[in-house]
């Protein structure tokens, strides 16, 4: 296993630097721990393509956020992944929070934001008129937008893997030594994979892979967002992302339409010490409605259908880091301390609506590092426009059955999804209950699973061989039925 680029970790980041690189004639890998990519932050967020009015143009992190939203439309046309240009409002319900919109607004023109407009009350509840009658007025960007984060990172991965990356699942990468111009990077099973550069896009444990590789020394703290998540039956679910006015340390509780037509409400900014604490608590979650509720007065405790959380990877360093790093903005720059490594850390929101320019901002720091960049002939950006039950009329459903009757067993009947399709996302590599779910929408429904799930392990083990105490949730020890003693 010799390669150019090793990447680590294939969240948004890992895989957008992945498929930026497959355009070239080298060979790249990605080292992933969990049993499937899209695993860590980047399957638990808002969702949201940020407009580009947040930050200030002297981050990086404003910087590639603009230039990642403008990459959209051309990417949603090659990789076919759902994306909506909704646009966003922020809406102030007080006179006072009017001056925080304006600075706001200074900004987003600032930062060349595209159509970006000062709104009064009129105009507001025109664009939203499902937000509360207190609004005042606010912000409007008609660029933000949403996506459904997984379905993204799954489809820079199906295009990178047919451009010739290779991807590597349950790799966690313990160890990393340097052997004449390669690092050789082992992982926890002892598996072994050669690269001459190496990429650390690890997101929470990005520190400890900087540790591994003997590179700058930073922490990761995870700062945690707490969703509720509400039926498309709901009458709160608006036509545009609704933020309220932000605070120091986060954007606030939102209320955002999905590409499906359900609803989140959240998230919540608590710091946390354990980076795998994804608990939701019933105070937070009780104050999530009373927030969401100041905005969308409809929202209602009824609609929901499960919580959820994320977390944030938040860097802090007790030196300052090499190059411009500041606190609180992406930490993307190649190691003065272990040569061939670069570090991809602290990447926050927007880490998503960033991560395209991410791919392409990694490759120009390899370029420098002196890793040669030829084009690759035949390469093709392109990934097919699979067919999903629920988008067929039914006169096409009835094509599908006629060829193949799993097309016409709706394993999920929430999300409306085939078996079909379920056998699809198997062949494609997603053998976990969650990653199945990710893929296909199945048990993401108002049952969450409570009809389906059986039905998908069954599937699960006759394609793969699995027996039924192999079926895990997400991998490693996450499993769902035990043999009887
Ligand atoms: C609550 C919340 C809301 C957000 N909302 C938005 C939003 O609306 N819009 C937006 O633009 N951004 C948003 N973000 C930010 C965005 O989700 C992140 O910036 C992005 O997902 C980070 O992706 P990543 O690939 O860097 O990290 P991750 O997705 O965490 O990927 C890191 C990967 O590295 C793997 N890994 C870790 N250790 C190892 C190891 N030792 N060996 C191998 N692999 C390893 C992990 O398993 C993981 O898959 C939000 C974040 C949160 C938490």
């Amino acid at each position: 296993m010799e390669f150019d680029v090793a990447i680590i970790g294939c969240g948004v980041s890992g895989a957008s630097i992945a498929r930026r690189l497959s355009a070239y004639s080298i060979k790249t890998c990605i080292l992933e721990k969990a049993a499937d990519v899209s695993f860590g932050t980047s399957k638990a967020n808002s969702g949201i393509i940020h407009g580009g009015f947040h930050h200030n143009k002297k981050h990086l992190k404003a910087r590639l956020e603009i230039q990642g939203n403008l990459m959209f439309d051309q990417l949603r046309r090659e990789l076919n992944f759902p994306f909506r240009r909704c646009g966003i409002i922020v809406a102030a319900l007080h006179e006072e929070e009017m001056k925080a919109v304006e600075q706001l607004y200074l900004q987003g023109i600032e930062n060349d934001v595209i159509g970006i407009e000062l709104c009064s009350r009129q105009r507001i509840l025109e664009l939203e008129p499902k937000l509360s009658s207190d609004a005042v007025g606010g912000l409007y960007a008609p660029g933000g937008g949403i996506i459904e984060p997984y379905c993204f990172v799954f489809s820079l991965v199906e295009s990178a893997l047919k451009n010739g990356v290779e991807l590597y699942k349950d790799y966690k990468v313990c160890t990393a030594a340097r052997s004449g111009e390669y690092w050789e990077i082992r992982a926890e099973d002892g598996r072994v994979t050669k690269a001459r550069y190496a990429i650390n896009a690890a997101g929470l444990y990005a520190d400890e892979i900087s540790k591994i590789f003997g590179a700058e020394d930073y922490s990761i703290t995870a700062r945690k967002g707490e969703y509720f998540l509400l039926d498309r039956l709901t009458r709160a679910c608006p036509s545009r992302v609704v933020f309220p006015v932000p605070t120091s340390v986060s954007k606030g509780m939102l209320v955002i339409p999905t590409v499906e037509g359900t609803a989140l409400v959240g998230p919540t900014a608590d710091a946390v010490e354990d980076k795998e604490d994804f608990a939701t608590i019933t105070k937070n979650l009780e104050q999530i409605i009373v927030s969401g509720k100041t905005m969308i007065p409809s929202i209602s405790q009824n609609d929901v259908i499960t919580a959820f959380a994320g977390l944030r990877p938040v860097l802090k360093s007790s030196k300052p880091l090499p190059g411009n790093w500041t606190d609180g903005d992406f930490y993307i720059d190649a190691s003065q301390k272990a040569p061939n490594f670069v570090h991809v850390a602290g990447i926050q929101s927007p880490g998503l609506t960033a991560s395209p320019a991410i791919g392409e901002y990694v490759k120009n720091i390899l370029l420098e590092m002196g890793l040669s960049l030829a084009e690759k002939p035949g390469r093709d950006p392109f990934v097919e426009n699979r067919p999903l039950a629920r988008r067929l009329s039914p006169d096409e459903l009835n094509n599908f059955i006629a060829k193949d009757s799993m097309w016409g067993n709706i394993v999920c009947r929430c999300e409306n999804v085939s078996e079909a399709e379920i056998v699809q996302a198997v062949k494609l590599g997603h053998t976990t209950l969650d990653g199945i779910k990710y893929f296909t929408r199945a048990q993401m429904g108002r049952c969450q699973g409570g009809f389906c799930t059986y039905k998908i392990i069954k599937i699960i083990m006759r394609k793969t061989g699995l027996s039924f105490d192999q079926i895990t949730k997400h991998g490693g020890k996450s499993r769902v039925l035990e043999a009887a003693l």
